[in-house]
Parts: structure tokens; C-alpha cells; sequence
């Protein structure tokens, strides 16, 4: 039986600085199902689930919510597609410090890691892929499976518990680097690990109140998680 599970954000908190193809699919998406030129530079992506910025795209277009809603899934396959043919060949580069060492740490003591991110499930997966860290997550639950990032962690752990690897009593964590990942975290009762790799100020992040607050992955403890 394994001693927690401990669930991680992709960008900002893994990756960062993985180049600017993620939001360049979203638009070339756009303009591909719906002829519409849009662009992501206004929005704060960061933190956001790529469904919700493709909708903010759309309205700011002028685009109605009963017909965005009819577009998404289109969307969503065109954006992974692109992605997934654009996507840069080697981002072992853009790993934040430490992920690597952490991501051994919790192998050797057989704690399973999963993915909880606002990435459509090709993007994200492409991005550990090209990372080198795809080998470390057993599962991942991305943008396109709910409506809310505390949608994403319920669905993580309920499959974490369907295939075992998740039992009553056992800690669960979430690592990420914006306030939406520690509210997501808290909403599900989850103990909430803030990292400084990502955008956010520190001031931002203790504003949220993390349960743990690192610099980096390199001065996160194991024991911290357990
Ligand atoms: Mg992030």
C-alpha cells in the first residue's frame, strides 16, 4: 500500500517557459473550425483550463455561449492535433529544479504520481513526453474531462481509488504554482503544496494560504507529503 498520492500541475510547476505553440495551437484552432482571427495575449492564461480560455477567445469574437458550447469538443480535438504535430522535440530544457529528483524520490518509495492540469489531455501528455517525465505518472486528468480544476483533482483521486492506489486515510497532495491549484486542492480536502516556478508572486500564493510553500521542488521533502 503506498504511504500517499500526490498529484501535480503541468505548467509553471514541471515545465516552464515551454515556449509559445500551447496558446499558438489554441488560436490556430479557432481559426481553423471557425475562420475567427483571435488572440490569447489579453487573457491570464496561467492557471486557466484550455477550454476556458478557447470560450473566452470566443466570446471576446462575439461568438454566443450556446454555439461555443456546440464548437468545443471541434475545438478542443483541432487544438490537440496541432499541438501534438508543433510541439517542440525536446523540453528536458524547460524542467523546473528538482522535478526530476522528487519525481525518482516518491518512484523509489512506490508513491504514485498523477497529473492534474488545464491542458487538453494530447497537449499534456505530448509535453511530458517531450520532457522526459511521462514515465512518472500513472494517469492524468486534463481540461477536456471537467468544468473546474476541483473537478480535475475529484476525478484524479477517484480514479487513483478505482485502481487501487489510493486507499482510506492515505494523504493525498497537490503541487502546483497558481491560486487556482491551491483552491482546487482545498475544495477537495486535499493538502495544498504552492511552488514559486511559475508566475505567481509569493505574495499571491500565501494570500491562499498553501499548507506548504517552497521556492522550487529541490526544497520540497517527501516527508512533507506523507
Ligand atoms: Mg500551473
Amino acid at each position: 500500500m503506498s504511504a500517499a498520492l500526490v498529484l501535480f500541475d503541468i505548467d509553471g510547476t514541471l515545465l516552464r517557459r515551454a515556449g509559445p505553440h500551447h496558446r499558438q495551437a489554441l488560436v490556430d484552432a479557432v481559426q481553423s473550425v471557425c475562420g475567427i482571427d483571435t488572440t490569447t495575449s489579453h487573457i491570464p492564461v496561467q492557471g486557466m483550463l484550455d477550454g476556458d480560455i478557447l470560450a473566452w477567445m470566443l466570446r471576446d469574437a462575439g461568438v454566443r455561449q450556446p454555439r461555443i458550447r456546440q464548437l468545443m469538443p471541434f475545438l478542443m480535438r483541432r487544438a490537440q492535433w496541432i499541438y501534438s504535430r508543433r510541439c517542440p522535440g525536446d523540453l528536458t530544457g524547460n524542467v523546473c529544479p528538482g522535478v526530476v529528483e522528487f519525481l525518482e524520490r516518491l518512484r523509489q518509495r512506490r508513491v504514485p504520481a498523477c497529473l492534474v492540469s488545464g491542458n487538453l489531455s494530447r497537449i499534456g501528455w505530448k509535453k511530458m513526453e517531450r520532457a522526459g517525465l511521462k514515465k512518472y505518472f500513472r494517469s492524468g486528468a486534463f481540461a477536456e474531462r471537467g468544468a473546474t480544476r476541483a473537478d480535475l483533482v475529484r476525478l484524479a483521486m477517484r480514479e487513483a481509488r478505482e485502481h487501487g492506489w489510493l486507499r482510506r486515510g492515505v494523504p493525498v497532495s497537490l503541487v502546483g504554482d497558481h491560486p487556482n491549484d491551491v483552491r482546487a486542492a482545498k475544495a477537495n480536502g486535499v493538502r495544498s503544496v504552492a511552488v514559486l516556478t511559475g508566475v505567481c508572486s509569493k505574495q499571491d500564493l500565501i494570500g491562499e494560504s498553501p499548507d506548504v510553500l517552497v521556492e522550487d521542488m529541490r526544497s520540497l521533502r517527501l516527508e512533507q507529503l506523507l
